[in-house]
C-alpha cells in the first residue's frame, strides 16, 4: 500500500489543535491595526483557510479596503501574538500524531507539510506540540506554507514542486499524498491532481469528509483506514 513519494501534512485539525490560539493571536492582530472586531470577523470560520485568505476576507467583513501592506502588516503582529496564546490548556497534540510521524519518518517516502500557515506559524504551532523535529524548514523542505498564495491549491502545487526538487525528478502529484482535516484540503488537493486521506479530528465528522469523497476518511490517524493508506498496514 506504500507507494506514494510524499506525505504532506496539514497541521490545524490534523496534527495538533492550537486551543483557538491562531484566533486570539489574529484577532489581537485585528484590534490594534483596525479598531475592535466585528461579530462577523469573530464568526469566520478558518478551517482549511490560508492566513492571508483569512486576513483578506476579515478585512472585507469589517469594511476595510484590502491593502497588500495592510495585510502584511497584519499578518507580522498575527506572528507576534501566536506564541503567547499557543500556551494555552486547550492546545493538544492529535491521537496518533507523534506516532505516524515517528513510523513515516525514515521509510522511502519523504514528510513534508501542506498548511494554510504561514511558515512560521506553522514552525511555532509544531514545536509547541514538540513536532517540529519531524520536518526540514529549509527552503529545499517539502512545504506548501500560506507565502505560496492565497489559493489552497496554490500551496498544494508549490509543495510538489518541491518534492519534484527535492526527489530530483519530475513527481506526479498522483504520487503525493495529502493528509488534512476540511473539505478545502480535498478540493485543493484534487486540483492539483494529488491523493487525500481525511482525518476527522478537527471541524468536520466522517460523514461531512467523506461527502466531498477523498480516498479516505478515518476518525484519526490512529484508525484503520488512516493507517492502511499511509502503508502503516495491511
Ligand atoms: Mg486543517
Amino acid at each position: 500500500m506504500n507507494r506514494f513519494a510524499a506525505f504532506l501534512f496539514d497541521i490545524d485539525g490534523t496534527l495538533l489543535r492550537a486551543g483557538g490560539a491562531g484566533r486570539r493571536a489574529f484577532n489581537k492582530a485585528m484590534e490594534e491595526l483596525t479598531g475592535p472586531v466585528v461579530a462577523g470577523v469573530a464568526e469566520m470560520k478558518f478551517d482549511g483557510m490560508t492566513d492571508r485568505l483569512i486576513a483578506r476576507e476579515a478585512l472585507a467583513l469589517s469594511g476595510v479596503a484590502f491593502e497588500e501592506r495592510l495585510a502584511d502588516a497584519l499578518l507580522v503582529r498575527y506572528l507576534e501574538h501566536l506564541p503567547g496564546e499557543l500556551d494555552s490548556p486547550a492546545f493538544r497534540v492529535l491521537p496518533g500524531a507523534a506516532a505516524t510521524l515517528a513510523r513515516l519518518q525514515g521509510r522511502s517516502a519523504a514528510l513534508g507539510l501542506c498548511t494554510g500557515n504561514l511558515a512560521l506559524g506553522a514552525r511555532l504551532k509544531l514545536r509547541h506540540a514538540g513536532l517540529d523535529g519531524f520536518f526540514d524548514w529549509s527552503p529545499a523542505g517539502l512545504h506548501g506554507f500560506a507565502e505560496d498564495g492565497e489559493a489552497r491549491a496554490r500551496l498544494v502545487a508549490a509543495a510538489v514542486a518541491r518534492v519534484s526538487a527535492g526527489l530530483g525528478r519530475t513527481v506526479d502529484p498522483a504520487e503525493v499524498l495529502i493528509i488534512g482535516d476540511t473539505p478545502r484540503d480535498v478540493s485543493a488537493a484534487r486540483e492539483v491532481g494529488c491523493r487525500v486521506l481525511c482525518v476527522a479530528t478537527g471541524n468536520f465528522d466522517v460523514a461531512a469528509l467523506a461527502a466531498v469523497h477523498p480516498d479516505a476518511v478515518a476518525e484519526s490517524l490512529e484508525h484503520g483506514e488512516a493507517r492502511l493508506l499511509l502503508g502503516l498496514e495491511g
